[in-house]
């Protein structure tokens, strides 16, 4: 082996060339992902997905075909560009209007110098449904135990269909199709058996981050994704003077229903007690949310609220929470809470100043017999 000539065959140097594009795109999409993450932008996962894979995978395509455009083998790498269609198609799972493949196809034929050749429409037209197929294929049989069947029963059939159709254009033996095609197949399996991989690992990622900014018990937020929150909350309304107002409440007497009811009980009323302020929440504003920051205590952050806008809310919660009878081994157990709240202000020069107001204003409300909103 030397530098000039390196003895691996053609086909291994593809497989490895195509697990490097799908590593190349699913390190440098998580790098994106974990980039919006981090400076709070309001995009998900999957809208970054999506349309970085589509631009990703459209470049890839496009600049693959440079390299041999006007050439007589000018369909050298087209299993890789069927890839690229593939993972748009089946594993992005994109539904485009179909009317858009018409400017796409255009465009590519334009480029590719193919618009005359009528084999080039039969491909395209054949490239079309398999893509629509994909699609229906992905949406019918995507949790289904038959799904590497269903997708490889529609992969094999249309990928020799797409080359039959290079065959009449460029008119290389049917070895060679039989080739391409096989070398497809084993492309496709791969890239499904990767793609499977890495999918399998991001959900797992997810549930451990889950995991580590929820509350098994409540299900809400917990103390980290608060302080996290709160750290970000505060540094904008620092530096936009974004109001911000917090509430903090804690079950009055709760020692006395564990020892009372039992802790199975107290367990029952925490999870009801944060249920029904998400329902208040969720009816109010998705933005406001509800962590669970100690045993019995719950924090509520209010981005962009001031104090008047936020006492409406209070007093929906307040009011909701108060009202709640929560059954457990036949007997009803009623349940009040203390609350502070407060607004952040310029004099605040850290979180802590104001959650220490809030804070303050909640042991007010403990102190002045209990039950009861205390705002300051
Ligand atoms: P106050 O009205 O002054 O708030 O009195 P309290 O009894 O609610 O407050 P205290 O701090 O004395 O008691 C809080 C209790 O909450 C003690 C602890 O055992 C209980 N607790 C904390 N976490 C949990 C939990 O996850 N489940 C149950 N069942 N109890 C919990
Ligand atoms: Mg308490
Ligand atoms: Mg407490």
């Amino acid at each position: 082996m030397t530098w000039s000539h390196w003895q691996v065959p053609p086909f291994i140097t593809s497989v490895f060339f195509v697990l490097g594009v799908l590593t190349l795109y699913w390190v440098s999409y998580n790098w994106l992902a974990s980039l919006a993450q981090k400076h709070h932008l309001k995009i998900s996962d999957e809208e970054i997905n999506t349309w970085y894979g589509i631009i990703y995978m459209f470049v890839f395509a496009f600049g693959i075909q440079t390299l041999v455009i006007g050439q007589s083998d000018s369909w050298e790498f087209m299993n890789f560009q069927l890839i690229a269609v593939i993972f748009v198609a089946y594993f992005l799972n994109i539904h485009l209007p179909y009317w858009l493949f018409f400017p796409i196809l255009i465009l590519y034929m334009t480029f590719n110098g193919s618009l005359g050749y009528w084999q080039s429409w039969g491909h395209a037209v054949t490239l079309m449904t398999f893509f629509v197929v994909l699609n229906v294929i992905r949406v019918k049989f995507h949790n289904h135990r038959l799904a590497p069947v269903m997708y490889l029963l529609v992969g094999i059939p249309f990928g020799g269909l797409l080359w039959l159709w290079m065959k009449l254009k460029f008119n290389f033996t049917w070895m060679t199709l039989g080739q391409e095609w096989i070398y497809l197949i084993i492309f496709e399996i791969l890239l499904y058996v990767y793609v499977s991989m890495l999918t399998h690992d991001v959900e797992l990622k997810s549930r451990l981050a889950k995991f580590a900014s929820h509350d098994a018990l409540t299900k809400v937020e917990n103390f980290a994704a608060y302080t996290d929150a709160m750290e970000y909350l505060f540094e904008e309304h620092e530096s936009s003077r974004r109001p911000l107002a917090m509430m903090m409440f804690d079950i009055d007497h709760f020692k006395q229903i564990n020892d009372t009811y039992g802790h199975s009980a107290g367990d029952a009323v925490l999870k009801e007690v944060a249920d029904t302020v998400q329902t208040v929440l969720a009816a109010n504003d998705a933005t406001v949310k509800l962590y669970r920051t100690g045993g019995e205590e719950f924090n509520i952050l209010f981005p962009g609220y001031d104090l008047t806008e936020t006492k409406q809310i209070v007093n929906q919660i307040f009011v909701a929470v108060n009202h709640l009878a929560v059954h457990s081994a036949k007997t009803v157990i009623n349940v009040t809470i203390s609350v502070g709240v407060s607004g952040a202000t310029g004099d605040d020069q850290s979180p802590i100043d104001f959650y220490n107001r809030v804070d303050h204003n909640l042991y007010h409300s403990k102190r002045n017999g209990r039950m009861q909103v205390t705002v300051a």
